[in-house]
């Protein structure tokens, strides 16, 4: 099935310009994107493209982990390649610190930029951390000294949509940020080398793309209640009707095949655009990603084995997206009563202190989620004006809603056609039921993103009630036995 805006098509760029809600002021620099079976072969062509020299260092960023290309080792087989073609390539290989997994942070960030030197280019081979600590490497020299890296990515697992955004996800303190970066010059995905990826990268990245079936509209509440001015259809329009796409070419992702591989490589590469241009990650990351914060924490704490990302985000998609039917079936804006929408700043403390009091006696935590949280509920109430436009305007909302929220059965049915769990009873071993539930009704407290979950918190729903409904429902697409 043919991408409504293929990211490999020569007029991709000026395509997208014309899509409705383009940021007019907003460029993508990105002078090519390949994705081909032996893409790796244009290395030289494209880089001479983008003003690299073979006279200058060419810095080949990656990290320790060997990686088999259709059978031989990726690194020395790009080196030996580079050379032969008359480049210098200088491998710098990042090695993790401390005895923690390699992180993107300031010490690989610096080490990166201490090889920088004018009219070298850098080519980062591997996958979101890789590709990020050059990023900010490139993007950092370029701040200091004013010239301009050409920059390379050749991905090495379609597992993220970090490749193409022009945000770098840092370290900073402990503390994961999202920081303003640059975008690449050149997009190599070679069909081959994402080909070998363990199954894993890929059902990442599947994972990550599919949230949107219920993310989309996360994002279009927040800004109906006046929570993001951001707000516009580009994602939506710019990476295609991921229903129909996944349901077509469920089969191809799930075996990887070269015509799969290509499509997912592209579909993040979109994804990656959509968040750029969005200038932020809402589209991608909705109430399914604040509950999965709010489990991945829980998980830690009870010492359960980590589920997938990918995984655990798709699975709590199908929840989201159930939710969402039941408000649009259920809910009633004659009905609200205001006032009670709008508690106050001591109230909704306390109820946090409350809440999260078992999992951290000391409070600590409590206290970083009410720093999250009252940002959010101070923008609550300074749009109180704006949410009674929405309860008046509720019949066009949720018409919208209902073109933008795509069904939980169409993306049971894409998970069955791809062979991935449908459950969190199916995985090994099952997640229990009540910590779900807490991550479900209690995420909204510790994040300043306004999404459903919110609406239902404000709203007072009955969160037990909805919870029964959509957990059963969920259930029952799973084919469950009642
Ligand atoms: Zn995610």
């Amino acid at each position: 099935m043919n991408l409504p805006f293929d990211p490999s098509a020569p007029n991709f760029k000026n395509a997208i310009r014309a899509i409705p809600g383009y940021p007019p002021n907003d460029d993508v620099p990105i002078q090519a994107m390949v994705f081909e079976s032996d893409a790796y072969a244009h290395l030289p062509a494209l880089l001479t493209q983008i003003g690299a020299a073979r006279e200058h260092p060419l810095i080949v960023v990656a990290d320790e982990l060997p990686i088999r290309r259709a059978g031989v080792e990726l690194k020395p087989l790009l080196i030996h390649f580079l050379q032969a073609n008359g480049w210098n390539p200088e491998l710098v290989v990042l090695t993790p610190q401390h005895g923690e997994p390699l992180h993107t942070d300031w010490f690989q960030v610096q080490r990166v930029q201490q090889q920088l030197t004018r009219g070298a280019a850098v080519v980062a081979v591997g996958s979101g951390t890789v590709t990020d600590v050059s990023k900010h490497a490139c993007f950092l020299y370029e701040l200091e000294y004013g010239a301009h890296i050409p920059f390379v990515v050749m991905p090495t697992a379609n597992s993220v949509s970090a490749y193409t955004s022009n945000t770098a996800s840092v370290e900073v303190g402990g503390v994961k940020k999202t920081l303003p970066s640059r975008y690449l010059d050149v997009l190599v995905c070679d069909v081959e080398t994402l080909a070998s990826a363990p199954r894993t990268a890929s059902v990442a990245g599947i994972g990550d793309i599919l949230v949107a079936f219920g993310s989309f509209a996360d994002w279009f509440l927040a800004a109906r209640v006046g929570h993001d001015k951001n707000y516009s259809d580009l994602p939506r329009t710019l990476i295609g009707p991921l229903d129909e796409i996944f349901l077509h070419e469920a089969v191809e992702l799930r075996d990887g095949t070269p015509h799969g591989t290509a499509l997912l490589a592209k579909l993040l590469a979109l994804e990656g655009l959509a968040q750029s241009l969005a200038h932020t990650s809402a589209p991608f990351s909705g109430f399914e990603h604040t509950i999965s914060h709010l489990l991945d924490l829980l998980i830690k704490q009870n010492k359960q084995p980590p589920i997938l990302h990918g995984t655990q985000v798709v699975l709590l998609t199908i929840l989201t997206t159930l939710a969402y039917q039941e408000f649009m079936d259920a809910f009633v804006p004659a009905r609200v009563n205001l006032d009670a929408c709008f508690p106050s700043r001591a109230e909704m403390q306390a109820r946090i202190e409350k809440t999260f009091s078992a999992l951290d006696p000391s409070g600590a935590l409590a206290n970083e989620f009410w720093n999250e949280y009252q940002k959010k509920l101070d923008t609550w109430h300074a749009q109180r004006a704006t949410f009674e436009t929405f309860l008046r305007e509720w019949d066009s909302i949720r018409a919208e809603l209902q073109s933008i929220v795509r069904p939980p059965q169409e993306l049971v049915a894409i998970l069955q056609r791809m062979g991935s769990p449908t459950h969190f009873e199916q995985l090994q071993p099952p997640l229990p039921e009540d910590e779900i539930r807490f991550a479900f009704e209690n995420a909204s407290f510790f994040r300043s993103r306004f999404t459903l979950g919110d609406l239902f918190i404000f709203l007072n729903w009955d969160m037990d009630r909805l919870w029964a409904r959509i957990w059963e429902a969920s259930r029952a697409l799973a084919h469950l036995p009642a």
